[in-house]
């Protein structure tokens, strides 16, 4: 339920020579990034290919108008240990018992696909075992971090922890959803506590539930937007990650820059629209906007100036191309309910009526990873898995 405000610099670098595509296209070739001059991968002492850290763009123009919509669904886990309390367990049971119900209705009875990024601990009816994760041990959070959950809790006797019926009931909506992975168990990544160890394990541990729920790993979305440990969330199969939030205005201080997020809440100030990289081969998509929770002081912005922010979100990219990128948490839609369910419901009923004129379309995040990756291979002028032709693609779109 935070966003993160860490900088990032994207460079773009020339094409030099021709790259080819993996026969899986989900895992990137090495071969991709080394033609790319300058920045090419080599192996470390332990015979590890590392890949530059830099973006790595198509090339070409801006996307067509798109919308993507990343949600992130956590239930307790996203705030415990920040604040644990009555309210945190109030707000995850209705997250799971309304909110996340509400809001796939919203999509579904509009038309529109969304990527659901969902905590890996919750997407099972119990906790799996746990020993194969190194502890964490954070300034903010120094207890075990599994303290507060109940571990021979289930779905009936927890639904504020444990959400398989819902993965369930999103996985069989239609149109059909994605469903991406925020982590296993919401630890930060790249904060003072966390190692590698940890985060390996993490992913090691969402790969797992995919294997057992028969879903693929496509996009990931980090708990806080905290990116980090990109290299091994390749390796582990992801295909995509959201990247932190392109923003209107950024400040050299992250206090500054959060100040004026919030300002540009309360003004309705256009969001920026994002494109698509590569960065240590894997897809980096940056947020656009961010539909704040409407608890504490945040409940003084209007409804009207989101609305507006949103709303000018869609015309920029409409008449403009490029992606839109909304993100929020189903849980954002609890303090003050139902304000934030109705400018949710708002946006998505007006999305949904360009879409339907052709205005623009909307694409989950690993649809538009697959064809970011489509592009970039087609300007190499490789063969294409059949995953990634914009005939298959656009079976997807909604
Ligand atoms: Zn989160």
């Amino acid at each position: 339920m935070y966003e993160a405000a860490t900088c990032g610099c994207i460079v773009i670098f020339k094409k030099t020579s021709q790259i080819s595509t993996s026969p899986d296209a989900r895992y990137p070739a090495s071969a991709n990034y080394a033609s790319w001059r300058g920045h090419q991968p080599f192996r470390n002492r332990s015979s590890r290919i590392v890949y530059p850290s830099v973006a790595i763009k198509t090339g070409q123009e801006m996307t067509q108008s798109t919308v993507v919509i990343s949600l992130d669904l956590e239930l307790c886990w996203g705030s415990f240990d920040l604040s644990f309390d009555d309210d945190l367990l109030k707000m995850g049971r209705w997250t799971h018992d309304v909110g996340t119900p509400n809001l796939l209705n919203h999509l579904t009875r509009n038309g529109i696909s969304a990527s659901w990024a969902v905590v890996g601990a919750m997407m099972r009816p119990s906790l799996p075992d746990l020993s194969g994760l190194p502890e964490v041990s954070y300034p903010h959070f120094s207890k075990p971090w599994f303290s507060y959950v109940p571990q021979e809790g289930h779905e009936l006797t927890h639904p504020e922890w444990f959400g398989a019926s819902l993965v369930e009931m999103i996985r069989s909506a239609e149109p059909q959803q994605e469903i991406g992975f925020h982590s296993f168990s919401h630890v930060p990544f790249g904060r003072l506590g966390m190692t590698r160890e940890r985060a390996v394990a993490e992913y090691r541990y969402c790969a797992r539930i995919a294997q057992e729920l028969g879903i693929p790993t496509t996009c990931f979305v980090f708990p806080r937007n905290l990116v980090a440990y990109l290299a091994d969330l390749r390796d582990a199969g992801f295909t995509c990650f959201r990247d932190v939030d392109k923003l209107p205005v950024r400040f050299a201080s992250n206090k500054l820059t959060s100040v004026g997020m919030v300002l540009a809440d309360f003004a309705g100030l256009s969001p920026r629209m994002i494109e698509p990289s590569l960065k240590e081969g894997i897809v980096s998509i940056p947020g656009s906007l961010l539909i704040r929770c409407a608890a504490g002081w945040r409940k003084y912005i209007p409804d009207s100036s989101r609305l507006r922010r949103l709303r000018k979100g869609l015309e920029r990219v409409r008449r403009s191309g490029g992606v839109f990128h909304v993100w929020f948490h189903p849980e954002n839609l609890y303090a003050e309910w139902p304000r934030l369910e109705n400018v949710v419901a708002r946006f998505l009923e007006e999305l949904g009526v360009l879409v339907r004129n052709g205005d623009l379309r909307c694409l989950t995040l690993g649809q538009l990873a697959s064809e970011f990756r489509s592009q970039l291979a087609a300007k190499q002028g490789c063969n294409l898995s059949p995953a990634y032709t914009e005939a298959g693609l656009a079976d997807f779109v909604t």
